[in-house]
């Protein structure tokens, strides 16, 4: 195979891979010092119950902004952070950062406002997660119930017994768990049976594809949620119809562009000031990329 590999090479060898690497290697470098360069922030998307129009949390998205390379995305360099070891340390910065975030809103009268992080495979899987989260919280003085954690069910279903371990713990706490991108995966819904989750999140690509056979999809997975007691988010809601159509069909709350961007901080705060002023005519036109 590697003979093959070596004969084949001078056929397919293009020079832009030289650069790649060096690209790669350049935006690893980059990462490794965007913490301690102020390159990162945080955005945060509302969330909205579709029964009564009322924006009770945020998501959490994080943003870098590299002085090289400017705003790289998230799917970009979430996985080389992992890569690098270095997704423990960003996403207890995140975590921290939005939960001071969410008591400042509190504490400005969004008394039972909640955040959603998002945490990656390998942060999960780390041996003091559990006590880091609960650390973050009480560092605010924030109840488990302000926190909502989002994970995908790849990065549950590679350990379940441990999984389950984990989840449990941080439920006793009263914080709630997410299942994020709910669908995209190949796996059978029977570890739903094993993983104490509360809410589903059913991915963008249906929300996307709402004709009857979509329809019926998310129409047996609000169902199945029913039946389990779990929340269901609608995700990447951008047009009216969308909104309208998850709403006839059960989901409990929706998110997306059409109802806002992912905000700044400031802007988050405009929005919720908003919301109380004016009823819930505000749109979010966040200046937050994305
Ligand atoms: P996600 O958790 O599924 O987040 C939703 C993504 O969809 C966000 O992209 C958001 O900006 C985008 N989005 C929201 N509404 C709409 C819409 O109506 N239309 C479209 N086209 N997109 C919409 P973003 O911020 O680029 O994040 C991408 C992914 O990166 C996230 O997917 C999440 O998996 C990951 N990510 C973001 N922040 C973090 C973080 O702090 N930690 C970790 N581990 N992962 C993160
Ligand atoms: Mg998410
Ligand atoms: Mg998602
Ligand atoms: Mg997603």
């Amino acid at each position: 195979q590697a003979k093959r590999a070596e004969r084949n090479t001078w056929r397919f060898y293009n020079p832009q891979w030289q650069d790649q690497a060096s690209e790669r290697f350049q935006l690893e470098r980059e990462l490794k010092n965007a913490v301690e360069h102020g390159e990162f922030q945080v955005c945060y998307q509302p969330v909205q119950e579709t029964r009564s129009g009322r924006f009770h949390g945020f998501e959490a998205l994080l943003r870098w902004n590299s002085r090289r390379y400017g705003p790289v995305p998230p799917t970009r360099f979430i996985r080389m952070a992992e890569e690098l070891g270095l997704i423990g340390p960003l996403g207890q910065w995140v975590l921290r950062e939005a939960l001071q975030q969410l008591k400042r809103w509190r504490a400005e009268g969004a008394t039972t406002l909640t955040v959603a992080v998002n945490i990656s495979a390998v942060q999960f899987r780390q041996k003091d997660f559990v006590v880091s989260v609960l650390a973050a919280l009480q560092a605010e003085e924030l109840p488990g119930d302000a926190l909502i954690l989002e994970l995908t069910e790849s990065s549950l279903l590679e350990d379940v017994p441990a999984s389950r371990a984990v989840l449990t713990q941080l439920q006793a706490h009263g914080i709630a768990i997410a299942l994020d991108d709910f669908g995209t995966g190949y796996s059978s819904l029977a570890y739903l049976r094993d993983l104490p989750v509360n809410i589903l999140k059913i991915d963008r690509s249906f929300i996307w594809a709402l004709d009857e056979i979509g329809a019926a999809i998310v129409h047996s997975i609000v169902s199945l949620a029913h039946e389990l007691g779990l929340r269901v988010v609608a995700e990447g809601i951008e047009t009216p119809q969308q909104l309208e159509q998850v709403r006839t069909l059960g989901c409990h709350d929706a998110q997306g562009f059409l109802l806002s961007r992912p905000l700044l901080p400031t802007e988050g705060t405009a929005f919720l000031r908003g919301q109380r002023q004016h009823g819930l005519k505000d749109n979010g036109e966040g200046s937050c990329r994305n």
